[in-house]
């Protein structure tokens, strides 16, 4: 038996891919030790180029701790150059997400004597139910990094929610690289049918969209959210820019006023987004472009990322914006976030939430509004507003 730790740097379906990770060498019959462990997986991100920089950093520190370590992800597909000249005790695994669990069981040695139920690490669970993507959008790394658009059988999806569900686990994140590609053609299935029958799972307190492309929110998947009861107000809808001209650039296929007609029909769900911020076409005029629409658009929360060249796309040799401009534009857009989270809790004081308790102290309202709340983590409390901090909503 060996011991192991697994970690991950990235976005949800990192998370999911560490977790599949950690099931597998569990179900192999090794053990999980945090710290001290003889084996370090570290599952990577490459999305921006600090992305990249941090991932190398962790596989360089954990190779000071660990007898091995085994880096798998989107940085180690993308560039096992970025990890050239660490130690030879790290090994750079450049295969698929589907692949690389048995890859690493198989190097690692499998016991096979246990049978472990690893419950994830989270109160919620991620589900994943679809990878890669097919869009090409022109600045984004992720379709050479993780291939082009395939989704799980619906079956297997559905019998994991129901697993995840026994685990207790109270709210299930569904979760994908361009979730509304989901298809399972044989069986019948897209996305809102999916949406449907996951969320009627028996025991199930809440399901989540991890993020939608504007182009798949439409009436029927609108409709399949709205009638599922056990689905939350909250919608993650990717801008990127609010500038056509832009929006071209990173061959996006939508202009602005596609975007906003498209969010406006998801009316009564919270809407977050993401912006990219000094990409190659965005001058000044593009930026107000953005910030209006952002208005316009009623999201309540924006992630901003500077835009950083990525090998091997379209726009990797263009960088014309500089930094400080960068800096200036996120710092607005992170400011205008910032009042319209704020204006968004404001409406919470006095009215009633079912939040989820995720760490001590602190959780998630059903259309993912932050509170500040007092109940056992993994638990959904019903609350009612009382003020609202820098950090959320108080509750009562
Ligand atoms: S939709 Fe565009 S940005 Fe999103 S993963 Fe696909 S290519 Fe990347």
């Amino acid at each position: 038996m060996a011991t192991f730790s697994v970690d991950f740097l990235g976005c949800k379906v990192s998370h999911v891919d560490a977790q599949a990770l950690r099931e597998r060498l569990l179900a192999d019959g090794h053990a999980e030790r945090a710290g001290a462990a003889e084996i370090a997986v570290i599952n990577t991100g490459c999305v921006t180029h600090e992305a990249l920089r941090k991932s190398r950093h962790a596989a360089s520190r954990a190779a000071r701790a660990h007898r091995r370590v085994y880096v798998t992800g989107c940085a180690a597909n993308l560039s096992a150059d970025a990890f050239a000249g660490l130690p030879e005790n790290v090994v750079v695994v450049a295969r698929s997400s589907e692949e690389t669990p048995a890859f690493v069981a198989g190097a690692v040695g499998a016991i096979g004597c246990v049978q472990a139920d690893a419950r994830l690490d989270r109160v919620r669970a991620f589900v994943k139910v679809q990878d890669g993507c097919s869009f090409s959008c022109n600045f984004c790394v992720i379709p050479l990094v993780r291939g082009s658009s395939r989704s799980r059988r619906a079956e297997a999806v559905l019998a994991e929610v129901r697993r995840r569900v026994e685990q207790g686990h109270r709210e299930v994140v569904l979760t994908g690289i361009n979730l509304g590609c989901y298809r399972d053609r044989e069986a019948g299935y897209d996305l809102a049918r999916l949406v449907r029958e996951a969320g009627a799972v028996p025991g199930l307190g809440r399901l989540r969209l991890s993020s939608i492309e504007v182009n798949h929110l439409d009436e029927r998947l609108l409709t399949a959210l709205r009638e599922t009861p056990t689905v939350s107000r909250h919608l993650h809808v990717p801008l990127q820019s609010g500038d056509d001209g832009v929006l071209r650039a990173m061959a996006r296929r939508y202009d602005s006023r596609t975007y906003l007609r498209r969010v406006a029909l998801a009316d009564g769900f919270n809407l977050t987004t993401d912006v990219i911020v000094g990409f190659p076409a965005e001058d000044e005029r593009a930026f107000e472009n953005t910030v209006r629409v952002v208005e316009e658009s009623g999201a309540t929360r924006v992630h901003v990322f500077p835009y950083s060249p990525r090998p091997g796309t379209v726009t990797a040799q263009a960088d014309p914006v500089p930094k400080q401009v960068k800096r200036e534009r996120s710092a607005r857009l992170r400011a205008q976030s910032r009042e319209a989270s704020l204006r968004r809790w404001r409406e919470k004081v006095g009215a009633e939430d079912v939040v989820l308790v995720d760490r001590p102290g602190r959780g998630y309202g059903d259309d993912y509004t932050p509170w500040l709340v007092d109940g056992r983590v993994g638990e959904l409390v019903r609350v009612r507003g009382a003020a609202v901090t820098e950090e959320g909503v108080v509750a009562a």
